[in-house]
């Protein structure tokens, strides 16, 4: 499937969840079967071959493509969750967003040291969540960490957040205001 089929799928909201957000809703790709297979088949080509044994999916909504990942690549699968939503022994990350800090936590026994990580969320913007996430998990010292997204949203220009040994792909990268009339 072309870029361009994909980008017609997908509903761009205005000023959600504030004025000024071009909010990019993948919900309206995860819900058409001929775009979540081509998305998850796409991505899992890309890693295939690179050994990956863990996914860290980043709630809420790079659980649904991360746990495909998972399962297609024969990795387990780690949830990367809001505070206070995880009961067993965690480790968390603060990390600071356009306002104020936000912090993310995982259970302190999910990665070990011969992991091959991928981290893996929806959207790629000002890179808070998602960089904070690679910094959390190489506490571990796993043999690798990579990051992949379904968008990244090019104007923010934030793959320099990211630890410089964390390899980033992005299936489709974007300005936020494509597709927006
Ligand atoms: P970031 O600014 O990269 O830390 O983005 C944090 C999270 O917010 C990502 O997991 C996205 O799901 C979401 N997000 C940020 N900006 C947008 C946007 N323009 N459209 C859709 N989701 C967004």
């Amino acid at each position: 499937m072309k870029r361009a089929e994909l980008l017609k799928d997908l509903r761009n909201v205005p000023d959600y969840p504030m004025a000024g957000v071009q909010f990019k809703d993948v919900t309206s790709w995860f819900m058409n079967p001929k775009d979540l297979h081509e998305i998850a088949e796409s991505i899992y080509e890309y890693y295939k071959d690179k050994g990956i044994t863990k996914v860290c999916g980043i709630e809420s909504r790079g659980f649904v493509v991360g746990a495909i990942l998972a399962e297609k690549l024969g990795a387990g699968f780690v949830p990367i969750r809001k505070p206070g939503k995880l009961p067993y022994e965690k480790v968390s990350i603060e990390y600071k967003k356009e306002y104020g800090f936000d912090r993310i936590e995982m259970h302190k026994d999910s990665i070990c040291e011969d992991d091959v990580v991928l981290v893996h969320d929806d959207l790629l913007a000002t890179g808070g969540t998602s960089s904070a996430a690679c910094a959390m998990i190489e506490q571990f010292h796993p043999k690798k960490v990579m990051a992949n997204f379904i968008i990244e949203l090019t104007n923010f220009k934030s793959r320099e957040r990211f630890p410089k040994d964390v390899d980033i792909y992005s299936l489709v990268e974007m300005d936020e205001m494509e597709g927006c009339d």
